[in-house]
């Protein structure tokens, strides 16, 4: 079975450990969109790996698509604000796989906020209700509902 290859720009959303020696990369790419990559090299190389895929990192990324996604090379260019965690942890949350979308790239190059994702994925607290009592004002978006809540009926949720 053949192989794609893709070189691509992304922000590291997160990393987590996979098994004893390996770990999974959630990126956004502005070629792929949103993907999961194993980083499975060799132990050595994959120290050296593992230091450019740090959440807020903003890298060039070498993918190799083999049944999934595997980082087979990477180099940290620049790094995203610490600020911004909350709204890595929201693209990683809310965005289809394996879906680009330019939009919300230039977001992440340009002017990264909570409310433009909402606004860009089709969340926009404008036109939104909160889901426990109707109400339409001093909303808040919840991950796990994926629905606006006002301020009582969030707290209630916690
Ligand atoms: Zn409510």
């Amino acid at each position: 079975m053949g192989s794609n290859e893709y070189f691509t720009e992304a922000v590291v959303l997160d990393k987590e450990p996979s098994g004893e020696f390996d770990s999974i990369a959630h990126l956004y790419t502005q070629e792929l969109g949103r993907v999961s990559a194993s980083v499975t090299s060799a132990r050595k190389i994959l120290s050296k790996l593992n230091s450019h895929l740090e959440p807020l990192n903003l890298v060039q990324v070498r993918l190799v698509e083999k049944n999934r996604f595997h980082v087979a090379d990477v180099l940290k260019t620049g790094a995203l604000d610490r600020q911004h965690l909350d709204a890595l942890k929201l693209i990683k949350s809310i965005t289809p796989e394996a879906q680009p979308d330019p939009e919300l790239w230039h977001l992440i190059k340009t002017n990264l906020n909570e409310k433009d994702i909402l606004s860009i994925l089709g969340f926009d607290s404008q036109f939104a209700a909160c889901l426990g009592c109707g109400l339409k004002k001093d909303l808040r978006f919840s991950i796990n509902d994926l629905s606006y809540f006002c301020v009582a009926c969030y707290d209630r949720l916690l």
